[in-house]
Protein backbone atom coordinates (compact mmCIF):
# COMPACT_ATOMS: atom_id res chain seq x y z
CA UNK A 1 0.00 0.00 0.00
CA UNK A 2 1.72 3.20 -1.37
CA UNK A 3 0.34 4.92 1.64
CA UNK A 4 1.89 3.05 4.34
CA UNK A 5 4.96 2.45 2.38
CA UNK A 6 5.19 6.54 1.89
CA UNK A 7 4.47 7.75 5.22
CA UNK A 8 6.64 10.61 5.80
CA UNK A 9 9.52 9.06 7.61
CA UNK A 10 11.03 12.28 8.48
CA UNK A 11 10.47 16.15 8.51
CA UNK A 12 11.60 16.66 5.02
CA UNK A 13 8.76 14.30 3.55
CA UNK A 14 5.79 16.67 5.38
CA UNK A 15 4.79 17.99 2.36
CA UNK A 16 2.32 20.99 3.37
CA UNK A 17 3.58 21.29 6.64
CA UNK A 18 6.61 22.79 6.29
CA UNK A 19 5.95 25.55 8.95
CA UNK A 20 5.21 22.68 11.63
CA UNK A 21 8.41 20.60 10.65
CA UNK A 22 10.27 24.08 10.77
CA UNK A 23 9.31 24.55 13.96
CA UNK A 24 9.64 21.65 15.46
CA UNK A 25 13.31 20.88 14.61
CA UNK A 26 14.32 24.58 15.51
CA UNK A 27 13.63 23.77 18.99
CA UNK A 28 15.29 20.72 18.32
CA UNK A 29 18.42 22.28 17.40
CA UNK A 30 18.13 24.68 20.21
CA UNK A 31 17.00 21.96 22.54
CA UNK A 32 14.05 23.59 23.27
CA UNK A 33 11.32 20.82 22.82
CA UNK A 34 8.52 22.04 24.90
CA UNK A 35 7.07 18.95 26.74
CA UNK A 36 3.95 19.48 26.03
CA UNK A 37 2.55 20.12 22.33
CA UNK A 38 -0.99 20.29 21.00
CA UNK A 39 -1.36 19.23 17.31
CA UNK A 40 -4.53 20.29 16.09
CA UNK A 41 -6.19 20.00 12.92
CA UNK A 42 -8.06 17.58 10.32
CA UNK A 43 -8.19 13.86 10.50
CA UNK A 44 -5.57 13.05 7.70
CA UNK A 45 -3.65 15.90 8.32
CA UNK A 46 -0.60 14.28 9.57
CA UNK A 47 -1.03 15.07 13.27
CA UNK A 48 -0.04 11.72 14.74
CA UNK A 49 2.84 10.68 11.35
CA UNK A 50 4.69 14.25 12.46
CA UNK A 51 4.50 13.07 16.25
CA UNK A 52 6.03 10.14 15.69
CA UNK A 53 8.57 11.77 13.79
CA UNK A 54 9.38 13.88 16.64
CA UNK A 55 9.45 10.89 19.07
CA UNK A 56 11.98 9.02 16.57
CA UNK A 57 14.14 12.22 16.47
CA UNK A 58 14.01 12.40 20.27
CA UNK A 59 15.17 8.86 21.05
CA UNK A 60 17.29 8.42 17.46
CA UNK A 61 20.91 7.19 18.54
CA UNK A 62 22.91 8.86 15.54
CA UNK A 63 20.65 12.14 14.17
CA UNK A 64 21.27 13.54 11.20
CA UNK A 65 21.27 17.31 12.14
CA UNK A 66 17.56 17.42 13.29
CA UNK A 67 16.29 14.69 11.12
CA UNK A 68 15.88 10.77 12.78
CA UNK A 69 18.33 8.55 11.01
CA UNK A 70 15.50 6.16 10.63
CA UNK A 71 18.50 3.07 10.56
CA UNK A 72 19.09 2.65 14.50
CA UNK A 73 17.31 0.29 16.23
CA UNK A 74 15.53 2.50 18.11
CA UNK A 75 14.25 4.38 14.66
CA UNK A 76 13.56 1.37 13.32
CA UNK A 77 11.53 -0.15 16.17
CA UNK A 78 9.44 3.54 16.08
CA UNK A 79 8.81 2.86 12.77
CA UNK A 80 7.77 -0.82 13.09
CA UNK A 81 5.39 0.45 15.84
CA UNK A 82 7.29 -1.57 18.77
CA UNK A 83 9.07 0.94 20.50
CA UNK A 84 8.23 0.71 24.02
CA UNK A 85 8.56 4.45 24.71
CA UNK A 86 6.63 5.64 22.17
CA UNK A 87 3.20 5.02 24.14
CA UNK A 88 -0.10 5.79 21.99
CA UNK A 89 -2.91 6.23 23.71
CA UNK A 90 -6.83 6.79 21.95
CA UNK A 91 -8.32 9.23 24.12
CA UNK A 92 -11.55 8.55 22.65
CA UNK A 93 -11.45 5.18 24.73
CA UNK A 94 -9.01 5.78 27.62
CA UNK A 95 -11.11 9.28 28.52
CA UNK A 96 -11.81 8.23 31.86
CA UNK A 97 -9.69 9.41 35.28
CA UNK A 98 -8.30 6.33 36.02
CA UNK A 99 -6.59 6.03 32.84
CA UNK A 100 -4.87 9.07 33.69
CA UNK A 101 -4.02 8.09 36.69
CA UNK A 102 -2.29 5.36 35.57
CA UNK A 103 -0.69 7.20 33.16
CA UNK A 104 0.85 9.48 35.70
CA UNK A 105 2.19 6.31 37.91
CA UNK A 106 4.13 5.06 34.95
CA UNK A 107 5.34 8.17 33.42
CA UNK A 108 7.55 8.86 36.79
CA UNK A 109 9.24 5.28 35.57
CA UNK A 110 12.86 5.77 33.19
CA UNK A 111 12.46 4.98 29.50
CA UNK A 112 12.58 1.56 28.86
CA UNK A 113 15.02 1.79 26.03
CA UNK A 114 15.59 5.27 24.84
CA UNK A 115 16.46 8.82 26.15
CA UNK A 116 12.76 10.34 25.85
CA UNK A 117 9.14 8.50 26.66
CA UNK A 118 6.70 10.54 24.00
CA UNK A 119 3.34 10.38 25.17
CA UNK A 120 0.50 10.78 22.23
CA UNK A 121 -2.89 11.33 22.94
CA UNK A 122 -4.88 11.05 20.32
CA UNK A 123 -8.87 12.88 20.32
CA UNK A 124 -7.37 14.22 23.03
CA UNK A 125 -10.61 16.52 23.60
CA UNK A 126 -13.12 13.18 24.59
CA UNK A 127 -11.19 13.03 28.31
CA UNK A 128 -13.46 13.92 30.89
CA UNK A 129 -13.52 17.06 32.97
CA UNK A 130 -11.39 14.60 36.06
CA UNK A 131 -8.86 13.59 33.48
CA UNK A 132 -7.95 16.72 32.07
CA UNK A 133 -7.66 17.80 35.35
CA UNK A 134 -5.34 14.72 36.26
CA UNK A 135 -3.29 15.47 33.19
CA UNK A 136 -2.72 19.31 33.82
CA UNK A 137 -0.82 18.07 36.80
CA UNK A 138 1.26 16.01 35.00
CA UNK A 139 1.82 18.69 32.57
CA UNK A 140 2.42 21.44 35.39
CA UNK A 141 5.50 19.61 36.81
CA UNK A 142 6.81 16.71 33.85
CA UNK A 143 9.38 14.24 34.36
CA UNK A 144 12.08 15.91 32.67
CA UNK A 145 12.34 12.76 30.60
CA UNK A 146 8.82 12.69 29.13
CA UNK A 147 7.05 14.91 26.54
CA UNK A 148 3.56 14.85 25.44
CA UNK A 149 1.83 15.35 22.35
CA UNK A 150 -1.58 16.00 22.18
CA UNK A 151 -3.69 15.62 18.84
CA UNK A 152 -7.32 17.05 18.13
CA UNK A 153 -9.62 17.68 15.82
CA UNK A 154 -11.27 20.18 17.85
CA UNK A 155 -9.18 22.40 19.87
CA UNK A 156 -11.88 24.58 21.03
CA UNK A 157 -12.88 21.14 23.31
CA UNK A 158 -9.32 21.61 24.73
CA UNK A 159 -10.00 23.29 28.99
CA UNK A 160 -7.54 26.90 28.73
CA UNK A 161 -5.40 25.48 31.52
CA UNK A 162 -4.11 22.39 29.32
CA UNK A 163 -4.29 24.63 26.19
CA UNK A 164 -2.04 27.06 28.65
CA UNK A 165 0.69 24.40 29.68
CA UNK A 166 0.98 22.97 25.80
CA UNK A 167 2.58 24.54 22.66
CA UNK A 168 -0.23 24.27 19.78
CA UNK A 169 0.48 23.59 16.49
CA UNK A 170 -1.82 23.89 13.92
CA UNK A 171 -2.27 21.31 10.72
CA UNK A 172 -3.58 21.97 7.62
CA UNK A 173 -4.96 19.63 4.63
CA UNK A 174 -2.68 19.61 2.10
CA UNK A 175 -2.97 21.64 -1.09
CA UNK A 176 -2.53 20.67 -4.46
CA UNK A 177 1.18 21.42 -4.88
CA UNK A 178 1.61 19.16 -1.70
CA UNK A 179 -0.24 16.56 -3.02
CA UNK A 180 1.41 16.64 -6.37
CA UNK A 181 5.08 16.33 -4.69
CA UNK A 182 3.78 13.67 -2.86
CA UNK A 183 2.86 12.00 -5.73
CA UNK A 184 5.44 12.61 -7.70
CA UNK A 185 7.84 11.40 -5.18
CA UNK A 186 6.22 8.21 -5.22
CA UNK A 187 6.50 7.97 -8.88
CA UNK A 188 10.31 8.94 -9.17
CA UNK A 189 10.89 5.80 -5.99
CA UNK A 190 8.51 3.57 -8.02
CA UNK A 191 10.58 4.38 -11.31
CA UNK A 192 7.35 4.85 -12.77
CA UNK A 193 6.16 6.86 -15.42
CA UNK A 194 2.30 8.74 -15.02
CA UNK A 195 1.49 11.40 -16.92
CA UNK A 196 1.69 15.20 -15.29
CA UNK A 197 -2.21 15.00 -16.73
CA UNK A 198 -2.85 12.03 -14.67
CA UNK A 199 -1.58 13.30 -11.98
CA UNK A 200 -3.78 16.13 -12.33
CA UNK A 201 -6.77 14.51 -12.46
CA UNK A 202 -5.86 12.12 -9.23
CA UNK A 203 -5.21 15.51 -7.24
CA UNK A 204 -8.83 16.67 -8.21
CA UNK A 205 -10.39 12.95 -7.59
CA UNK A 206 -8.70 12.99 -4.44
CA UNK A 207 -10.36 16.00 -2.84
CA UNK A 208 -7.16 17.34 -0.63
CA UNK A 209 -6.77 13.78 1.21
CA UNK A 210 -2.95 12.42 0.90
CA UNK A 211 -4.44 9.31 1.54
CA UNK A 212 -6.93 8.80 -1.17
CA UNK A 213 -4.57 10.50 -3.98
CA UNK A 214 -1.91 7.83 -2.98
CA UNK A 215 -4.40 5.19 -2.88
CA UNK A 216 -6.07 6.19 -6.37
CA UNK A 217 -1.87 6.30 -8.07
CA UNK A 218 -1.53 2.96 -6.70
CA UNK A 219 -4.64 1.87 -8.73
CA UNK A 220 -3.65 3.45 -11.86
CA UNK A 221 0.24 1.71 -11.65
CA UNK A 222 -0.77 -1.60 -10.06
CA UNK A 223 -4.41 -1.79 -10.70
CA UNK A 224 -4.23 -0.34 -14.06
CA UNK A 225 -6.75 2.06 -13.68
CA UNK A 226 -7.97 4.02 -16.79
CA UNK A 227 -8.27 7.53 -15.53
CA UNK A 228 -9.64 8.45 -18.57
CA UNK A 229 -12.81 6.27 -18.02
CA UNK A 230 -12.94 8.25 -14.10
CA UNK A 231 -15.16 10.81 -15.85
CA UNK A 232 -18.39 9.83 -14.24
CA UNK A 233 -19.45 12.84 -12.28
CA UNK A 234 -20.12 12.65 -8.25
CA UNK A 235 -22.23 15.69 -8.12
CA UNK A 236 -24.30 14.74 -11.42
CA UNK A 237 -25.04 10.98 -9.73
CA UNK A 238 -26.03 12.86 -6.23
CA UNK A 239 -28.42 15.21 -7.97
CA UNK A 240 -30.29 12.39 -8.53
CA UNK A 241 -30.31 11.91 -4.58
CA UNK A 242 -31.40 15.39 -4.04
CA UNK A 243 -33.95 15.33 -6.45
CA UNK A 244 -35.04 11.61 -4.55
CA UNK A 245 -34.89 10.12 -8.23
CA UNK A 246 -34.44 6.36 -7.50
CA UNK A 247 -34.64 5.52 -11.50
CA UNK A 248 -32.32 8.32 -12.46
CA UNK A 249 -29.71 7.05 -9.53
CA UNK A 250 -30.13 3.37 -11.00
CA UNK A 251 -29.25 4.42 -14.67
CA UNK A 252 -26.64 6.78 -13.91
CA UNK A 253 -24.81 3.40 -11.60
CA UNK A 254 -25.97 1.16 -14.89
CA UNK A 255 -23.76 3.44 -17.39
CA UNK A 256 -21.05 3.73 -14.95
CA UNK A 257 -20.62 -0.31 -14.97
CA UNK A 258 -21.30 -0.80 -19.11
CA UNK A 259 -18.71 2.00 -19.68
CA UNK A 260 -16.28 0.41 -17.28
CA UNK A 261 -15.38 2.71 -15.44
CA UNK A 262 -14.08 0.77 -11.57
CA UNK A 263 -17.16 1.23 -9.06
CA UNK A 264 -15.27 1.11 -6.41
CA UNK A 265 -13.51 4.00 -7.26
CA UNK A 266 -16.64 5.77 -7.82
CA UNK A 267 -18.08 4.90 -4.51
CA UNK A 268 -15.16 5.74 -2.97
CA UNK A 269 -14.91 9.07 -4.46
CA UNK A 270 -18.53 9.42 -4.23
CA UNK A 271 -18.25 9.45 -0.20
CA UNK A 272 -15.89 11.50 -0.14
CA UNK A 273 -18.28 14.05 -2.18
CA UNK A 274 -21.17 13.57 0.37
CA UNK A 275 -18.39 13.95 3.11
CA UNK A 276 -17.84 16.87 1.68
CA UNK A 277 -21.35 18.15 1.79
CA UNK A 278 -21.63 17.65 5.22
CA UNK A 279 -18.79 19.47 6.26
CA UNK A 280 -20.52 22.04 4.46
CA UNK A 281 -23.50 22.05 6.13
CA UNK A 282 -21.50 22.32 9.13
CA UNK A 283 -20.23 25.27 7.77
CA UNK A 284 -16.71 24.39 5.98
CA UNK A 285 -16.06 26.97 3.59
CA UNK A 286 -15.10 26.61 -0.30
CA UNK A 287 -10.81 27.30 0.79
CA UNK A 288 -10.95 24.25 2.70
CA UNK A 289 -12.50 21.81 0.62
CA UNK A 290 -10.40 23.01 -2.18
CA UNK A 291 -12.93 23.39 -4.67
CA UNK A 292 -13.54 26.38 -6.88
CA UNK A 293 -17.01 28.99 -6.26
CA UNK A 294 -19.05 27.11 -8.85
CA UNK A 295 -18.58 23.66 -7.64
CA UNK A 296 -18.92 24.97 -4.10
CA UNK A 297 -22.42 26.64 -4.99
CA UNK A 298 -23.56 23.69 -6.44
CA UNK A 299 -22.37 21.16 -3.37
CA UNK A 300 -24.33 24.21 -1.02
CA UNK A 301 -27.21 23.50 -2.87
CA UNK A 302 -27.13 19.88 -2.66
CA UNK A 303 -26.68 19.68 1.09
CA UNK A 304 -29.14 22.27 1.92
CA UNK A 305 -31.70 20.39 -0.27
CA UNK A 306 -30.40 16.72 1.12
CA UNK A 307 -30.31 17.83 4.95
CA UNK A 308 -28.03 16.83 7.78
CA UNK A 309 -29.88 13.48 8.42
CA UNK A 310 -30.43 12.28 5.10
CA UNK A 311 -26.88 12.86 4.09
CA UNK A 312 -25.79 10.94 6.88
CA UNK A 313 -27.82 8.23 5.47
CA UNK A 314 -26.88 8.37 2.42
CA UNK A 315 -22.98 8.17 3.82
CA UNK A 316 -23.76 5.74 5.87
CA UNK A 317 -25.26 3.30 3.05
CA UNK A 318 -22.72 4.03 0.94
CA UNK A 319 -19.96 2.85 2.99
CA UNK A 320 -21.93 -0.38 4.08
CA UNK A 321 -21.55 -0.54 0.20
CA UNK A 322 -17.84 0.02 -0.02
CA UNK A 323 -17.31 -2.47 1.86
CA UNK A 324 -19.80 -5.23 0.39
CA UNK A 325 -18.07 -4.11 -3.30
CA UNK A 326 -14.97 -5.98 -3.03
CA UNK A 327 -16.99 -9.20 -2.54
CA UNK A 328 -20.43 -8.70 -4.46
CA UNK A 329 -21.03 -11.06 -6.98
CA UNK A 330 -21.86 -8.35 -8.80
CA UNK A 331 -20.02 -5.10 -8.96
CA UNK A 332 -22.39 -2.31 -9.02
CA UNK A 333 -25.28 -4.57 -6.62
CA UNK A 334 -24.09 -3.22 -3.39
CA UNK A 335 -24.39 0.68 -4.73
CA UNK A 336 -28.25 -0.12 -6.01
CA UNK A 337 -29.56 -1.34 -2.79
CA UNK A 338 -27.74 1.82 -0.98
CA UNK A 339 -29.87 3.73 -4.05
CA UNK A 340 -32.97 1.79 -3.23
CA UNK A 341 -32.54 2.68 0.56
CA UNK A 342 -31.69 6.60 0.14
CA UNK A 343 -33.98 7.38 -2.81
CA UNK A 344 -37.29 6.19 -1.14
CA UNK A 345 -40.37 5.76 -2.66
CA UNK A 346 -42.01 9.24 -3.80
CA UNK A 347 -43.50 10.67 -6.45
CA UNK A 348 -40.83 10.84 -7.98
CA UNK A 349 -40.55 7.05 -8.76
CA UNK A 350 -43.44 5.94 -11.39
CA UNK A 351 -45.52 4.26 -10.14
CA UNK A 352 -45.26 1.03 -12.28
CA UNK A 353 -41.29 0.66 -10.80
CA UNK A 354 -42.02 1.44 -7.81
CA UNK A 355 -42.36 -1.58 -5.32
CA UNK A 356 -44.99 -2.26 -2.91
CA UNK A 357 -46.31 0.66 -0.81
CA UNK A 358 -46.06 -1.22 2.48
CA UNK A 359 -44.07 -0.13 5.10
CA UNK A 360 -43.51 -2.49 8.22
CA UNK A 361 -44.90 -1.76 11.17
CA UNK A 362 -41.84 -1.03 13.51
CA UNK A 363 -41.52 1.92 11.15
CA UNK A 364 -44.52 3.70 11.86
CA UNK A 365 -45.26 6.33 13.90
CA UNK A 366 -46.25 5.10 17.84
CA UNK A 367 -49.73 6.68 16.32
CA UNK A 368 -50.03 3.97 13.94
CA UNK A 369 -50.60 7.22 11.46
CA UNK A 370 -49.08 6.47 8.26
CA UNK A 371 -46.66 9.28 7.09
CA UNK A 372 -48.01 12.04 5.34
CA UNK A 373 -46.98 15.56 4.17
CA UNK A 374 -49.63 18.19 5.29
CA UNK A 375 -49.79 20.27 2.04
CA UNK A 376 -49.46 24.11 2.36
CA UNK A 377 -51.58 26.20 0.28
CA UNK A 378 -50.22 27.10 -2.90
CA UNK A 379 -50.84 30.86 -2.33
CA UNK A 380 -49.16 31.09 0.59
CA UNK A 381 -45.79 29.11 -1.44
CA UNK A 382 -46.65 32.19 -3.31
CA UNK A 383 -46.52 34.95 -0.70
CA UNK A 384 -44.39 38.26 -2.59
CA UNK A 385 -41.58 39.06 -0.03
CA UNK A 386 -41.55 42.58 0.87
CA UNK A 387 -38.43 44.59 2.81
CA UNK A 388 -37.35 43.55 5.72
CA UNK A 389 -38.65 39.74 5.50
CA UNK A 390 -36.90 36.78 6.50
CA UNK A 391 -35.74 34.82 3.63
CA UNK A 392 -35.63 30.63 3.99
CA UNK A 393 -31.70 31.38 2.48
CA UNK A 394 -31.03 33.86 6.11
CA UNK A 395 -32.70 31.13 8.52
CA UNK A 396 -30.74 28.12 6.98
CA UNK A 397 -27.56 30.28 7.11
CA UNK A 398 -28.55 30.94 10.95
CA UNK A 399 -29.71 27.89 11.56
CA UNK A 400 -26.71 26.45 13.69
CA UNK A 401 -26.59 29.66 15.69
CA UNK A 402 -30.61 29.39 16.49
CA UNK A 403 -29.94 25.38 17.53
CA UNK A 404 -27.02 26.76 19.71
CA UNK A 405 -29.05 29.68 21.11
CA UNK A 406 -31.53 26.63 22.30
CA UNK A 407 -29.55 23.88 24.08
CA UNK A 408 -28.71 26.17 27.30
CA UNK A 409 -32.63 26.27 27.28
CA UNK A 410 -33.53 22.86 26.84
CA UNK A 411 -30.87 20.07 25.08
CA UNK A 412 -33.79 17.92 24.14
CA UNK A 413 -35.70 20.32 22.35
CA UNK A 414 -32.14 21.50 20.71
CA UNK A 415 -32.04 17.47 19.72
CA UNK A 416 -35.31 17.85 18.06
CA UNK A 417 -35.00 20.48 16.18
CA UNK A 418 -31.37 19.13 14.56
CA UNK A 419 -33.63 16.71 13.12
CA UNK A 420 -36.01 19.10 11.82
CA UNK A 421 -35.11 21.70 8.91
CA UNK A 422 -36.61 25.09 8.05
CA UNK A 423 -38.69 24.76 5.08
CA UNK A 424 -40.22 28.09 4.22
CA UNK A 425 -41.10 31.64 5.56
CA UNK A 426 -44.89 32.59 4.90
CA UNK A 427 -45.87 36.32 5.21
CA UNK A 428 -42.18 37.88 6.41
CA UNK A 429 -41.70 36.93 9.36
CA UNK A 430 -43.55 33.35 10.29
CA UNK A 431 -41.07 30.25 9.49
CA UNK A 432 -42.23 26.84 8.48
CA UNK A 433 -39.98 24.31 9.84
CA UNK A 434 -40.68 20.47 8.68
CA UNK A 435 -40.04 17.53 10.87
CA UNK A 436 -40.76 14.28 10.59
CA UNK A 437 -42.41 12.25 12.45
CA UNK A 438 -45.30 13.05 14.24
CA UNK A 439 -44.57 13.06 18.17
CA UNK A 440 -41.46 15.56 17.22
CA UNK A 441 -44.01 18.07 15.75
CA UNK A 442 -46.31 17.46 19.00
CA UNK A 443 -43.67 17.94 21.23
CA UNK A 444 -42.08 21.11 19.40
CA UNK A 445 -45.72 22.34 19.03
CA UNK A 446 -46.44 22.55 22.61
CA UNK A 447 -46.59 26.30 24.27
CA UNK A 448 -43.60 25.99 26.26
CA UNK A 449 -41.11 24.21 23.66
CA UNK A 450 -42.32 27.23 20.98
CA UNK A 451 -42.28 30.03 23.40
CA UNK A 452 -38.75 29.05 24.39
CA UNK A 453 -38.08 28.69 20.01
CA UNK A 454 -39.65 31.82 19.66
CA UNK A 455 -37.67 33.90 22.28
CA UNK A 456 -34.23 32.37 20.28
CA UNK A 457 -35.47 33.54 17.08
CA UNK A 458 -36.27 37.01 18.41
CA UNK A 459 -32.62 37.26 19.28
CA UNK A 460 -31.57 36.14 16.52
CA UNK A 461 -33.54 37.74 14.08
CA UNK A 462 -35.18 40.70 15.59
CA UNK A 463 -38.60 40.91 17.29
CA UNK A 464 -41.82 39.47 16.14
CA UNK A 465 -40.75 35.77 14.46
CA UNK A 466 -43.31 32.87 14.49
CA UNK A 467 -42.97 29.84 13.91
CA UNK A 468 -44.92 26.74 12.95
CA UNK A 469 -44.19 22.98 12.64
CA UNK A 470 -45.38 20.94 9.84
CA UNK A 471 -45.45 17.16 9.17
CA UNK A 472 -42.80 16.15 6.48
CA UNK A 473 -42.36 13.30 3.83
CA UNK A 474 -40.46 10.92 6.00
CA UNK A 475 -37.70 10.06 2.86
CA UNK A 476 -35.68 8.35 5.30
CA UNK A 477 -36.84 4.89 6.94
CA UNK A 478 -34.54 5.58 9.90
CA UNK A 479 -35.42 2.87 12.46
CA UNK A 480 -34.71 5.02 15.64
CA UNK A 481 -37.32 7.61 16.43
CA UNK A 482 -34.73 9.49 18.36
CA UNK A 483 -32.50 11.28 16.17
CA UNK A 484 -29.03 9.03 16.88
CA UNK A 485 -25.68 10.39 17.26
CA UNK A 486 -24.47 6.51 16.35
CA UNK A 487 -24.79 7.20 12.87
CA UNK A 488 -22.51 9.97 12.55
CA UNK A 489 -20.53 8.23 14.76
CA UNK A 490 -20.44 5.14 12.04
CA UNK A 491 -19.65 7.74 9.18
CA UNK A 492 -17.05 9.49 11.32
CA UNK A 493 -15.52 5.44 12.02
CA UNK A 494 -15.49 4.34 8.38
CA UNK A 495 -14.58 8.23 6.97
CA UNK A 496 -11.36 7.29 8.84
CA UNK A 497 -11.00 4.06 7.42
CA UNK A 498 -10.93 6.22 4.08
CA UNK A 499 -8.02 8.35 5.34
CA UNK A 500 -9.50 11.36 5.06
ZN1 LIG B 1 17.99 6.77 14.42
Amino acid sequence: MYYLKYRPKDFSKLFGLEDVAAALKNALKKNQVAHAYIFTGPKGSGKTTTARILAKTLNCENPKGEEPCNECGHCRAVNEGRFLDLIEIDGASHRGIDDIRQLREKIKLAPTAGKAKVYIIDEVHMLTAEAFNALLKTLEEPPAHAYFILATTELQKIPETIKSRCQILHFKRGKKEDLAKKLELICREEGVQVSPSDIEKIISLSEGGFRNAETLLEQVVVGGLDLSRADFSVADFTENLVGNDRRGALEYLNRIFEDGENLSVFSQRLILYLRSLLLILGGVGAEVLAVDEESYKRMSRQAQSLGRERLIFALTKFLAAADLGRFAPIPSLPLELAVFDICAETGAVPSDRAESKEIPADLLEPSGGKIKKEEIPESKKSAPQQEGDLTLEEITAKWESVLKEIRPFNHSLEALLRSARPKETEGGKNLVVEVFYKFHKDRLSEPRNREIVEKVFDSVFGPGAKVSFILGEKKVPLRETEPERGNEDIVTAALEAFGS
